[in-house]
């Protein structure tokens, strides 16, 4: 088994090794598990938060999407994130790309000083910058590529190539590109992240977190905090995602198709300033997004003539799209950034983000085109 499809449909939901058995494996929602052994019990069926024989079966085929030796699976991306981060040292320098997701900078904001981390954000596109601040202490190193909002692209091999000669772990949150586009690990990361409520979900109705890495004993530190402090999807929502899954490669392949040609039409628009999209030529981190990523995602920002007043209208005037937070789901959705992530936003005023869903391309241009006229 090699190719992403093939995985993505037999890497998990594989029911009991029984005879005329079920296809599709059952939702467990035992919270229990019964000590067979003369009342007493070994190994890690003891108990839904320790183990559950669907967040088993997700935990596989994340793994296997990434090209991952292990994965632990969380009740959101947020819970995914700060397992990385708790597995710092109190004391430690932490870097971060300065674009990156508003909840990770919140995170830091918020826990940073009382987790005992020296935060430092940093622009990841610029090697000599990550050069110049990393540390002797540098325990973590966190970036997104393409980052959120403006879709910068940071180089995995060098940054990773330079945060390993000081001993540093990177992580990445893979969230936006998905393994469909890249696999973190393969470019020398030590750790991917996803919030899985996006593209993995892909329908906008499961909440969910991953990290994989092939480091053993940072695995070890990762599973400890997942199984005590307890942030784990339900039985349900692991079936469900893994069922969602199933169909993964073939939703990202269309998310990319439709991004391209949506990408296309909005860099040749009159009303549009510039359009972040790293699929484009023109774009300043195209080469060496084409080196890292097999396809460009389903993510776009652009920048429209006119200030924040302007691309509020314009979002809310969409016929089809719909004007909301979040991404990756099969339909499309937009947002005036700023007036999302609040005051402290570093978005241009005038940057509108848009997830391409898999509606048809003609019809997502045609009510984008009615909104900008
Ligand atoms: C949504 C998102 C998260 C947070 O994930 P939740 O599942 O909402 O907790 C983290 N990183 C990125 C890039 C995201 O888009």
């Amino acid at each position: 088994m090699k190719n992403i499809e093939t995985i993505a449909i037999h890497g998990s939901m594989k029911a009991h090794e029984k005879e005329n058995d079920t296809v599709v494996p059952g939702i467990e929602v035992s919270t229990i598990y019964e000590h067979r052994n003369g009342g007493h019990h070994e190994g890690d069926d003891k108990y839904i938060r320790l183990s559950n024989p669907n967040r088993h079966q997700l935990e596989n085929v994340i793994g296997q999407l990434e090209g991952g030796e292990h994965c632990a699976v969380f009740a959101s991306g947020m819970a995914a994130i700060s397992s990385v981060f708790q597995t710092v040292k109190s004391g430690a320098h932490v870097m971060i790309a300065q674009d990156v997701y508003f909840g990770t900078r919140k995170l830091m904001w918020e826990f940073g000083e009382k987790w005992g981390l020296d935060v430092e954000f940093v622009d990841m596109t610029d090697l000599d910058a990550v050069k110049n601040s990393l540390k002797e202490n540098t325990q973590l190193v966190w970036l997104e590529t393409p980052s959120n909002p403006r879709l910068l692209i940071t180089d995995v091999r060098a940054v990773s190539k330079l945060a390993s000669s000081k001993g540093a772990v990177v992580a990445v949150d893979n969230t936006w590109p998905t393994p469909y586009n890249m696999r973190p690990l393969e470019l020398g990361a030590d750790i991917s992240i996803h919030s899985t409520t996006k593209y993995l979900g892909g329908h906008s109705d499961i909440l969910g977190g991953a990290v994989i890495t092939d480091d053993e004993s940072l695995f070890e530190k990762i599973r400890l905090i997942q199984r005590v402090q307890g942030a784990v999807p339900s039985p349900r929502d692991a079936w469900l995602l893994s069922r969602s899954i199933r169909s993964f490669p073939y939703r990202m392949r269309a998310h990319n198709d439709n991004a391209r040609k949506v990408a296309d039409y909005l860099s040749k628009h009159s009303n549009v300033e510039d359009v972040y999209y790293p699929g484009l030529e023109t774009h300043k981190g195209h080469e060496i997004a084409k080196s890292q990523m097999d396809d460009f995602g389903g993510m776009i920002s652009f920048i429209i003539d006119g200030g924040a007043k302007e691309a509020i209208e314009i979002v809310g005037r969409s016929k089809m799209i719909i004007a909301a937070t979040s991404l990756g789901g099969i339909e499309s959705i937009w947002e005036h950034r700023k007036s999302s992530e609040g005051a402290d936003s570093p978005s241009p005023d005038n940057l509108i983000r848009l997830s391409v869903g898999l509606e048809h391309s003609d019809d997502i241009i045609a009510d984008i085109e009615q909104a900008l006229d």
